[in-house]
């Protein structure tokens, strides 16, 4: 049984197809990066996984559990950190964590027991007096953590928890999300900083438009070819760098992306080994002086645009690649 079940998914707002006909499945333990552009579809979709929202039709389970018919138990099992969440005036954080870890059913010494726990792991104790609404931004999400793990859930469902987070706020939620998983606990979460999610996801569900345009996971990702079947190398030269400009032009199935300071980055038009080994054979025998030459990664932007290229160019025109790069996460204010 999966943890987190999607089956034929659709929430429509009047005409609006927020969700439309979506299926997934994340196995328990997994660490799950949900990927979209704005809009794409990812908070409805996890607000009804949250049991706070109710599908037009189709079925979502959390550990076999359907949350429209059961939403208590499904509660039960979760821990949901919204993007925005209120912070109530006047409350401490300790007030806070209390105050829900009663509403969760917890008593006297269990109930301070949890709540001590809860603070240590995400480093609260010191601030254990302030006030819950004067926190920064990365004090404010480790409180909204620790509010979602009070009842140790075994699924956490997060929605885009780094946003707006400093570089070392950023380090450090991702620090406790690994612990989380190293703890075993699935984690659903959503962001635009793909890089991020890369490091510690297993796999990646891209949304686009409402709909799943692929789930995968990050390795074959970066390895992947990109849309037309091409794969990137680095090359570096002994002698001055335009060498590999010329030499490419003149060479039918390589192409010259970019310069860099020994070389520059070309594309060879195979994913076959053979060909890329050919390739450097050639250029070696027509004199260029290569003192390296590897197989370069794609990022996981390039490999989310190329997605959303593809179904440009075949299936579902609904977010040009352009718009994409945008949407994702280069704007500062997402990120
Ligand atoms: P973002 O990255 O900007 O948070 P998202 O991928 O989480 O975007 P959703 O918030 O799920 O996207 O929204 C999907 C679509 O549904 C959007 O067009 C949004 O405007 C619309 N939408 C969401 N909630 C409602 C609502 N309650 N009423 C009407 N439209 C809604």
């Amino acid at each position: 049984m999966s943890a987190i079940l999607v089956q034929n998914l659709y929430r429509y707002f009047g005409q609006l197809k927020a969700v439309d006909g979506i299926s997934f499945e994340i196995p328990h333990g997994s660490v799950c990066g949900f990927v979209g552009a704005n809009g794409a579809g990812k908070t409805t979709t996890m607000r009804i996984l949250s049991t706070l929202d109710y599908p037009t039709m189709g079925t979502a389970e959390i550990c076999g559990i359907n949350v429209v018919h059961h939403p208590d138990k499904v509660r039960s099992l979760i821990g949901w950190m919204p993007d925005h969440f209120g912070n109530y005036d006047h409350m401490t954080v300790l007030e806070y964590l209390d105050f829900y870890a009663r509403a969760l059913g917890y008593k006297d010494q269990e109930r301070r027991e949890r709540i001590r726990e809860v603070m240590e792991f995400t480093d609260l104790i010191p601030l254990a007096d302030r006030l819950s609404n004067k926190l920064s931004k990365g004090m404010t999400q480790r409180l909204g953590l620790g509010r979602a793990l009070i009842h140790d859930p075994q699924i956490l469902i997060m929605d885009e928890p780094a946003a707006g987070l400093d570089p070392k706020a950023r380090v450090e939620l991702k620090h406790l999300i690994r612990i989380l998983a190293q703890e075993g606990k699935t984690i659903f979460i959503s962001s635009h900083i793909l890089s991020e999610l890369g490091e510690m996801c297993d796999s990646l569900l891209f949304i686009n438009g409402g709909r799943i345009v692929h789930h995968g996971d990050a390795e074959s990702l970066k390895q992947g070819s990109d849309a037309t079947g091409g794969l990137f190398y680095d090359v570096q030269v002994a002698e001055r760098p335009e060498a590999v400009n010329d030499w490419a032009i003149l060479n039918p199935g390589v192409e010259f992306i970019e310069s860099r300071k020994r070389g520059g980055r070309i594309r060879i038009d195979s994913t076959d080994p053979h060909q890329a080994a050919e390739v450097l054979s050639r250029m070696v025998r027509d004199g260029v002086k290569v003192i390296e030459f590897h197989r370069e990664e794609r990022n996981l932007e390039d490999a989310f645009i190329d997605i959303l290229g593809r179904i440009d160019q075949g299936l579902a025109a609904t977010v040009a690649p352009e718009q994409a790069r945008e949407a994702l996460g280069h704007s500062a204010e997402k990120n």
